[in-house]
Order: structure tokens, then C-alpha cells, then sequence
């Protein structure tokens, strides 16, 4: 049976470590949408050329975690011929038997509004900042501070599919949560759903 769970929120805000997560706490395929965008705006020369050409040694980069590949994925993310480049495969994952969970900026809203569970992990730029500078060591934290407000400002300003929670979402903020407390809430929200 197809079931899908729409995880989004801002950069670094724990949306990858639940998703991870809840794909292996219920058997569910996990797909991480920036992924897609990072490969794009690391591939070099026409993005739009980019995304409808996406393979999957583009998408085996080593340095696609980098926070260059951050800011250039969220530079072709605001072009919309990129963004709908990229909606069939998502929307085909999404729909695969056994499950999906998917993570990223508009699963909710564009992506799979129609999803069983939409989780919408937020937290504050300061924290979101202090984890990708202890994930990655580039930088200084003032550094990181700043790409990450200046990617927040991208994300939810732009006038496509910009980053904000689905009417329906829950919204789990992992401020003042561990990692495992985080977890712990977004399993008990699908365990209710499955129910
Ligand atoms: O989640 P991640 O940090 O890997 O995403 C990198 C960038 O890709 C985001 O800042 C955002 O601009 C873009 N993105 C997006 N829509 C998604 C996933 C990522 O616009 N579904």
C-alpha cells in the first residue's frame, strides 16, 4: 500500500536524521529531495539543461553535502523550470507500494499534497547553525550563521514553491530536543497514523 510522509523545514533543522529514521523504524523507502537540487547546482553550465538531464552518478558526488553544494542547490531551487524538472521522479517515489518518506522544502505543499503525514521540523537559526558547523568543521559559526539565514531568506522568499509549513502539517520544533527525543516524536505522530 502506498504511504507517504511528507517531512520539510529549513536547512539543518533535523529533517534528514527523522526521515532516516522513521523510513527504517516503519520499512519505508527515503528519498532526500535536496539531493536533487544539490546535484543540479553542482553540475555545472545551464541548470535547467541540469536537472532535466540528472543521472545517477550526478547524484553520487562526493561533495554534495559541502556547504558550496547548500547555496548553489538553493540558487537553481528559485528557477522554476528546474523545480519542474525534477516533480516526476519525486512524485513516483512517493507513490511506490511499501511507503515513502521524502524530505525537503515543498514535499507538502507541491510535491505530495496529498500525503498521509506531513511534518513540517523547525528550529532556531542559531541551533540549525550550530549543527551544520559541528557536521561539516568549514567555516567559522559566524559563517555558517549567515549561509544559513541566507538560505532561510531564499527558501521561504522566493516566488515559486517557496518553504512554508502545509496547512495540515504538524510541526515539530527540535530547538530545545535531542536528536533521539526528536525521533521519539515524529515515530509516535505515523505509529497514531498507522493505527
Ligand atoms: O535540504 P538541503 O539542505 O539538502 O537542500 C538544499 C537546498 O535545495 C535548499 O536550501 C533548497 O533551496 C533546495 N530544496 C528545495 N526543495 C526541496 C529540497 C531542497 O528547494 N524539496
Amino acid at each position: 500500500m502506498p504511504f507517504t510522509i511528507a517531512i520539510d523545514g529549513p536547512a539543518a533543522a533535523g529533517k534528514g536524521t527523522i526521515s532516516r529514521a522513521l523510513a527504517q523504524e516503519f520499512g519505508f523507502a527515503h528519498l532526500d529531495t535536496g539531493l536533487l537540487y544539490r546535484a543540479v547546482g553542482m553540475k555545472g553550465g545551464d541548470p535547467v539543461q541540469a536537472a532535466q538531464s540528472l543521472s545517477p552518478d550526478d547524484l553520487a558526488r562526493p561533495d554534495l553535502r559541502s556547504l558550496a553544494a547548500g547555496v548553489a542547490a538553493s540558487r537553481v531551487a528559485t528557477i522554476p523550470q528546474v523545480r519542474a524538472a525534477l516533480v516526476a521522479f519525486q512524485r513516483d517515489f512517493a507513490a511506490r507500494e511499501g511507503g515513502a518518506v521524502l524530505d525537503g522544502r515543498d514535499i507538502g505543499t507541491v510535491i505530495c499534497p496529498e500525503a498521509d503525514v506531513k511534518i513540517f521540523v523547525t528550529a532556531s537559526a542559531e541551533v540549525r547553525a550550530a549543527r551544520r558547523f559541528a557536521e561539516t568543521g568549514e567555516g567559522t559559526f559566524a559563517e555558517v550563521l549567515e549561509q544559513v539565514r541566507a538560505r532561510d531568506a531564499r527558501d521561504m522568499g522566493r516566488a515559486y514553491a517557496p518553504l512554508r509549513p502545509a496547512e495540515d502539517a504538524m510541526i515539530l520544533d527540535t530547538t530545545d530536543l535531542s536528536i533521539d527525543a526528536a525521533v521519539a516524536k515524529a515515530c509516535a505522530l505515523i505509529a497514531a497514523r498507522l493505527t
